[in-house]
């Protein structure tokens, strides 16, 4: 019950940045993969009507395939793009199904339905794209996939049992049509998919686990860089605000109290983060006693809540005249190059010549 359940929040919770930036790498893969595949594929229908010119069938099928590289060019584009769209890795996936679900259409069509209900290669297809939908790292990915394989390849087999005759269904090479052997075929395309979306789920939850910090619960420095690349990378960037946080004298709390205190204090300052931001800012624990924080919001705002945070920490905290310095630069205002974050660090140091106690959002200079 309690393992559903936290099935259930993780489906519910997806979609992201976090895992749209590891669906990124693994729908570029997939893409790549499939473009490969197909120009592979278009070598057997190309020879055989080049060979038999007059055969119609062979000029259909090498059609059908230019089709599908076509899409597949447009879909390796479209994932080889910085921030592909958030549709892509469900598409593409569906995509794959339908292709290989039209692949058995046209046995049907052809009049040979008993190699679309017992062909152990073709079905064996609907595997590949299900292990390339855990390459998305998005179970609902997954799930719908292995949903779309299993109802149209019942479908269709469900067709050729009741409608096809008896004569198509039988085969020296691929044997008899069996309601049983399809129903085991259907049971096994549901297991392969609830398989998948367990290992997306269960190493999203390692990944997220190595991006946090163990002592304070916030993420860490890979983390934060990953996600500052990722804001810059828009096109042009939405507005954001980096803010550096350096505890002030923290040296003197190690000192004075202990280190243990300190640790305390780190925890501490981290929970009134957590608690004074919102969902889409990004908490980091930058390195030591630094923190960093993203928030994804216009310039006046973002400084406004820095403020805010700098004066209730230090009027809330545990240990005496605990406070901290701010440095902090915004997109546009202060550009959109990686340069940022250096801007942001200045700004945190002039806060400490300052005075300590204090957030920096603009250089002096430029007053
Ligand atoms: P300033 O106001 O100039 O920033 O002074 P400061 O004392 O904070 O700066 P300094 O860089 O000299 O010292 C940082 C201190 O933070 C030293 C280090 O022991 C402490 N620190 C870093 N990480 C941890 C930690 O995980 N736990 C504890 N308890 N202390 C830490
Ligand atoms: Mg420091
Ligand atoms: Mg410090």
């Amino acid at each position: 019950m309690g393992t559903l359940r936290r099935f259930t929040r993780a489906l519910a919770g997806w979609g992201d940045p976090i895992s749209r930036d590891l669906s990124r790498s693994g729908d570029l893969f997939v893409a790549r993969f499939r473009l490969g595949l197909l120009v592979l594929l278009t070598f057997v229908p190309l020879t055989t009507s080049l060979a038999n010119p007059g055969q119609i069938e062979n000029w259909l099928g090498l059609a059908t395939i230019g089709v599908a590289l076509g899409f597949a060019v447009w879909f390796e584009r479209l994932a080889a793009r910085s921030v592909p769209p958030a549709w892509l890795g469900m598409a593409t996936s569906q995509f794959d199904v339908a292709v290989i679900s039209l692949g058995f259409v046209s046995f049907i069509l052809a009049g040979r339905p008993i190699v679309a209900s017992n062909s152990l290669v073709h079905y064996t297809m609907y595997f590949i794209a299900l292990a390339g939908t855990g390459l998305r790292y998005d179970p609902r990915v997954c799930l719908a996939a292995g949903g779309a394989a299993f109802l149209q390849y019942g479908a269709i087999v469900t067709w050729v049992g009741i409608y096809a005759p008896e004569v198509w269904t039988q085969s020296t090479v691929y044997g008899v049509f069996q309601w049983d052997s399809q129903w085991s075929r259907l049971q096994l395309i549901a297991v392969a998919t609830i398989i998948h979306a367990a290992v997306v789920v269960r190493s999203r939850a390692f990944w997220l686990n190595s991006m946090r910090d163990q002592l304070t619960g916030l993420f860490n420095r890979g983390f934060f860089d990953d996600s500052y690349a990722r804001l810059l990378a828009g096109d042009p960037p939405a507005p954001f605000t980096v803010a550096l946080i350096d505890l002030d004298h923290f040296k003197h709390v190690n000192d004075r109290y202990g280190h243990a205190a300190g640790d305390d204090a780190l925890r501490f300052v981290a929970a009134h983060l957590k608690a004074s931001f919102r969902e889409s800012d990004i908490i980091t624990r930058y390195g030591g006693e630094e923190f960093a924080v993203l928030l994804q919001t216009d310039r006046e705002s973002a400084v406004a809540r820095l403020e805010a945070w700098r004066a209730s920490l230090h009027a809330s905290a545990r240990i005496p005249r605990l406070s901290a310095s701010l440095g902090a630069a915004s997109v546009p205002e202060d550009g959109s190059s990686r340069g940022l974050i250096d801007t942001a660090d200045r700004r945190l140091y002039a806060a400490k010549a300052a005075g300590r106690n204090r957030l920096v959002a603009d250089d002096p200079e430029a007053a």
